[in-house]
């Protein structure tokens, strides 16, 4: 697009909407900078690419707001050696932003369409260490389990049990609980068997969508 800063208005957008709100981690505040928010919404939303919002993508769903993206990614408490577990591809923005810190990522997402184009894209910016499936990620992944770390980037109406047996000692699960239409953004850290919880913050996500046990 002619004559528009992506550039500058990522980086304004790093600074007003993610550092200022308190997002300390410089592993998140540098893959926020790094990872290029315009390349995952809607060709008509070009412009709000780097603006303080949740947007619509395709099959009803959204790309998350960004300080949200960079909140939950922080409470992940990622390291370069983290395997990542990300519930919900969506845009796949979110797992660029885990890929940028993380060794590697695991995916899920249970629109396959969204997957799709999710993976098409990630391996055209030359994301190599991001792997996909299409299903109902309420059951984790549990051939690739142990994960150092699990995100939920879809309202639960309760913990699924799943995603908690699948984190590794002193793991963290970060999850919006609750709804529709609002959640409470938990932090939950694997201690043994005892799951400790910290509430984060109140948040707005599309539902995430569970198959029925067969
Ligand atoms: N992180 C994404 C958020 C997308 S919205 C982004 O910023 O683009 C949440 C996504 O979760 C939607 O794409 C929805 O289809 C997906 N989803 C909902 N229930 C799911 C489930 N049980 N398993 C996997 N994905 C699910």
């Amino acid at each position: 697009m002619h004559n528009f800063d992506f550039a500058a208005a990522r980086q304004e957008m790093v600074e007003r909407q993610i550092r200022r709100r308190g997002v300390e981690d410089r592993l998140v505040l540098e893959a926020m900078e790094r990872v290029e928010r315009h390349r995952f919404v809607a060709a008509d939303h070009l412009r709000l690419a780097y603006e303080d919002t949740a947007l619509p993508i395709s099959a009803g769903q959204s790309i998350s707001q960004p300080y949200m993206v960079a909140a939950m990614t922080e409470a992940l408490e990622l390291t370069a050696n983290s395997r990542v577990l990300e519930i919900g591809t969506g845009s796949g923005y979110q797992t660029a932003v885990l890929a940028e810190i993380a060794a590697r990522v695991y995916t899920v997402e249970r629109i396959s369409e969204l997957s799709q184009a999710a993976m098409e894209l990630l391996q055209s910016l030359g994301y190599s260490s991001i792997r996909f499936r299409i299903g109902d990620g309420s059951r984790g992944w549990s051939e690739e389990a142990p994960f150092d770390a699990i995100m939920v980037t879809a309202g639960a109406a309760h913990v699924p049990p799943a995603l908690l047996e699948q984190l590794v000692d002193d793991g963290c699960l970060v999850i919006p609980v609750g709804g529709p239409p609002d959640q409470d953004l938990y932090q939950i850290r694997r201690h043994g068997n005892s799951f400790e919880r910290r509430f984060i913050t109140r948040c707005r996500f599309v539902p995430l969508i569970e198959d029925e046990e067969s």
